[in-house]
């Protein structure tokens, strides 16, 4: 049989995901176990009902064709003015491209500024396709941690220090799956300082920045000397609850996004036709954004609540996004271990902090994707694991 090509063999070199406990769960919940699973950040609820009506009505009027390479121009449009809110800087159809969900967009942004044998510097803890992304691309990348003693917010020193003559962009998530944590306004300053200085792209992935708990959300894009090298990732998914529709979008300076159609023209041919209108809608209508960032950021309190005070644990990070971080090296170093322990005794199944790099190791992640109810009882057999672990320490 002739090779796989290296490019895609080095995705993902270890074949490992991190995705095991949630996969293993899962297929033992469909065998009927009674589990409780809060692994995966996939919304508990549907598509709010005036999207899909939107999309039926789409899909009956005909709109069953080939779109724009870079997006339908109705969907640009209403991605533009969705840009201009999140980053607070005016922004028109043609600096949008419209992507195969958040994912999409990264993947487009990673192959815009780095050439095979680049450079990026990942800021982590980081959503775990990040990685994979860089290597798709043919470039290395150097993972800089933001520390839980500083409650993951980075230190803009420790990425200037990683910087190599090749490097082209760094690649920040706020605020952050896996820890919650929103990056303060002055941490933000100071790496688009580094930007500027060092000449850098800044890839920002803000596909969470609904989900702030009423603090307002800064993007890098608005510092000065920003709007020029920075290169938004946002996404339909979690803010307007569509995560199986696979819609997002980049945006950045127009002589990027241009180069950019080419992209699409070789990897997805563009959107879907009936999902494009629907979400063009959607975006232009703000359905379901205020009550889902309400829906999650009332189940963080009562989570937060639920777990306060409790030994062997510490809350770390988790001020916004769709996760809390929990910090169990009191138990075990190996967060990793410690998941599968409690997926065993508990039947909880929770993301081990490895998922997401090293800073996280010896954490766990909780997904709020399920109901107040559901999260208190979490909390609960969590207490219990840990203060049957610390008895019998
Ligand atoms: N960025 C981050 C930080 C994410 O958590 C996710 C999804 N979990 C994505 C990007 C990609 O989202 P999607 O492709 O569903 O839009």
């Amino acid at each position: 049989m002739p090779e796989l090509s290296h490019r895609v063999r080095d995705i993902v070199p270890s074949g490992k995901t991190g995705w095991e406990i949630h996969f293993a769960a899962l297929t033992r919940k469909q065998a009927g176990e009674e589990l409780l699973m809060l692994t995966a950040g996939d919304h508990d609820f549907p598509t709010p009902a005036a999207t899909v009506a939107a999309c039926e009505q789409a899909l009956r009027e005909g709109h069953h064709h080939y779109t724009q390479l870079e997006g339908i121009p109705a969907l640009r449009r209403a991605m533009a003015r969705v840009s201009a809110q999140c980053t607070g800087v005016e922004t028109v159809a043609d600096q949008i491209l419209a992507t195969g969900g958040g994912q999409g967009a990264l993947y487009a942004a990673v192959q815009a500024v780095c050439d095979a044998g680049d450079h990026g510097v990942v800021v982590g803890p980081y959503y775990a396709t990040y990685p994979g992304t860089f290597n798709a691309a043919g470039a290395s990348y150097t993972v800089v941690d933001a520390l839980p003693e500083n409650g993951f917010e980075p230190d803009v020193r420790a990425i200037g220090a990683a910087l190599q003559a090749n490097t082209r962009a760094i690649l920040i998530n706020t605020p952050n799956n896996p820890t919650g944590a929103v990056y303060s306004h002055r941490t933000i300053e100071q790496l688009c300082e580094l930007c500027c200085e060092r000449d850098l792209w800044l890839i920002s992935d803000e596909v969470y920045w609904t989900h702030t708990a009423g603090t307002p959300h800064v993007s890098p894009r608005a510092l000065p000397g920003m709007a020029e090298r920075t290169l938004v990732v946002n996404s339909m998914s979690k803010s307007h609850g569509m995560t199986g529709w696979r819609v997002g979008w980049l945006t950045g300076p127009q002589c990027i996004v241009a180069p950019l159609i080419g992209l699409n023209l070789v990897s997805t041919y563009g959107l879907n036709d009936f999902v494009s209108h629907a979400a063009a809608e959607a975006l232009d209508n703000d359905w379901g954004v205020a009550e889902i960032a309400a829906t999650y950021d009332e189940r963080r309190g009562a989570f937060l609540e639920a777990i306060a005070g409790a030994e062997g644990m510490e809350v770390r990070g988790s001020q916004g996004g769709m996760y809390v971080v929990l910090d169990v090296r009191a138990i075990s170093a190996d967060g990793n271990a410690l998941a599968w322990d409690v997926l065993e005794r508990e039947k909880l199944a929770v993301m081990p902090g490895e998922s997401f790099g090293e800073a996280t190791a010896g954490h766990i992640r909780i997904s709020l994707c399920s109901p107040v109810e559901v999260l208190q009882e979490a909390a609960y057999r969590l207490k219990r694991y840990v203060s049957a672990q610390l008895a019998a320490a």
